[in-house]
């Protein structure tokens, strides 16, 4: 791989609801290892952009390549997950009446074959694995804890979890500081550092505070294009992004 090879590669696309552009020529490139922020106000298209890069929605035009192979465009779902591209939802969806431990486990296929693989034996790989996740969310003390016990910061930390075990090489991360104490917004900036690196990571958020303490590169959208990109305090200065989104 080139120095100049990106993750992620967005390109002109084009999204319209009944005549609406969602997203309009929006261009952007993610970084490999990096963590990217992406801020704007409420309809300025982050996730429909998530949509799109995760096929959920099919843009009218323009390209998304997940490094220079994969044409994410041209794919499903499920053989995006595949690929290497793991999707954080706002609201966990941790399974409430299984143990931490269980969850992890069952994130190992995929929700969908969650019976059979309860039922099966896991092997010591990948038992190795789930131990290393545990660490790396730091709840290996709450192994046998039932997901409906966890706080709301160790529910969000574990759905980070069940996203490791697939060992995605891209994160895509939908507010995930909304509705944490101080505390739990502070160890989930250590989280997604540590991750950083080892994964290309892209978070959408609205706390400042939060998005100033992660991002090396902020990118401001606005009416589906992108009106502003550089670092925090480059995007905090500039004019577009004060009268669109910071100056409410
Ligand atoms: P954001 O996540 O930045 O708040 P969205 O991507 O959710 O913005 O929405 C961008 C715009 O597209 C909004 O005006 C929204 O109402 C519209 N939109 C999103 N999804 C749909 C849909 N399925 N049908 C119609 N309009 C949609
Ligand atoms: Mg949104």
């Amino acid at each position: 791989m080139s120095v100049r090879d990106k993750r992620l590669y967005i390109e002109d696309l084009t999204v319209s609801f009944d005549g609406f552009k969602a997203l309009n020529n929006l261009t952007l490139y993610v970084d490999p290892g990096e963590l990217l922020c992406i801020i704007g106000p409420n309809g300025a298209g982050k996730t429909t952009m998530m949509d799109v890069i995760t096929g959920k929605t099919r843009p009218d035009s323009g390209t998304a390549w997940f490094g220079r192979g994969i044409d994410l465009l041209k794919m499903s779902e499920a053989e995006i997950v595949a690929s290497g591209i793991g999707r954080k939802f706002q609201k966990p969806t941790v399974f409430e009446q299984l143990t931490v431990f269980e969850n992890l486990e069952l994130a190992l296929a995929g929700t969908r074959t969650f019976l059979k693989t309860l039922r099966a034996r896991i092997s010591p790989k990948q038992h190795m694995r789930i131990e290393e996740v545990l660490d790396i969310i730091g709840l290996s003390a709450q192994r046998e804890a039932l997901g409906r016990i966890l706080s709301h910061g160790q529910k969000q930390w574990l759905e980070i979890g069940m996203l490791l075990m697939q060992n995605p090489e891209l994160l895509l991360v939908d507010e995930p500081v909304a509705g944490m104490t101080p505390q739990e917004t502070e160890r989930t900036t250590q989280l997604l550092l540590s991750l950083a690196g080892e994964h290309s990571i892209v978070v959408v958020e609205h706390d400042m505070h939060f998005v100033r303490s992660i991002a090396k590169r902020v990118t401001v959208l606005h009416e589906g294009s992108v009106i502003a990109e550089g670092d925090m305090d480059k995007v905090q200065k500039d004019p577009k992004v004060i009268e669109v989104y910071l100056g409410v």
